[in-house]
């Protein structure tokens, strides 16, 4: 039971509006969002509610996060159409997707095996070439490719971690999500600077927590 192309049409108005609404105004940003179709990301059950407003539950028992708040931290990042950016949390690989309109080249990390071969799958059929997706605990980042223009952590640590703080090149930016992962946790906004960094909290979110060690499957 396929959408006609009205159906599709619709319901992507609908998503773009909605994201306007929670106050994303960024024209590159928003286009990402239109671009990237969702429904690619999320399996089985819950495919019908790809573009609700909601995060929903992926394998390994993590979560593909809110639209809104994927469109907030990609206008919160700034990259750039030269930018390298690094992701800690692949998850569904959605907001990879979405950054991977805007920057050069993202790097992005996944703990779960399974994750990880999924959203490659993902990633080749939608022909997004620029992105790296790696097996490994992000909570080092990624020495080999240091340093990024842009960090973004799309799960809960109670601080930035400090490999991925070193990682970034001096005026970047990274987005990473502050608090216990049973509690809201606060968005927080680094920039690097000569001097060092800068921390701006921007809103409060809900990550599942961040976890040292690679996963089982
Ligand atoms: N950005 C994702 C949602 C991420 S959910 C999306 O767009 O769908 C958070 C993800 O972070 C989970 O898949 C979890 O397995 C992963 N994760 C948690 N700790 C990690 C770590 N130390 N290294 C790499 N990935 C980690």
């Amino acid at each position: 039971m396929s959408a006609t192309p009205e159906e599709i049409a619709e319901r992507k108005m609908r998503f773009v509006y909605t994201i306007r609404s929670r106050g994303v105004t960024d024209p590159r940003v928003l286009a990402a969002m239109e671009k990237i179709d969702r429904g690619e990301f999320v399996r089985g059950l819950f495919a019908e509610r790809a573009y609700e407003d909601m995060p929903l539950p992926i394998n390994c028992g993590q979560t593909i996060s809110q639209p809104s708040v994927v469109a907030l931290m990609t206008q919160a990042l700034e990259v750039g159409p030269r930018d390298k950016v690094l992701e800690l949390g692949t998850g569904s690989g959605y907001q990879a997707a979405v950054l991977s309109v805007l920057a050069r080249r993202v790097y992005t990390v996944e703990r779960h095996r399974r994750l990880q071969q999924e959203a490659q799958q993902v990633f080749n059929r939608l022909g997004l070439s620029n992105i790296t997706c790696i097996r490994a605990d992000g909570s080092h980042g990624l020495p080999e490719q240091a340093p990024f223009d842009r960090i973004i952590v799309t799960a809960a640590a109670e601080d930035p971690p400090g490999p991925l703080l070193a990682q970034l090149r001096i005026g970047g930016i990274m987005v990473v999500p502050v608090g216990q992962s049973d509690t809201v946790q606060s968005l927080i906004r680094v920039l690097r600077t000569e001097a060092g960094f800068e921390y701006e909290e921007l809103c409060p979110v809900r990550f599942v927590p961040m976890v040292e060690g690679l996963g089982e499957d």
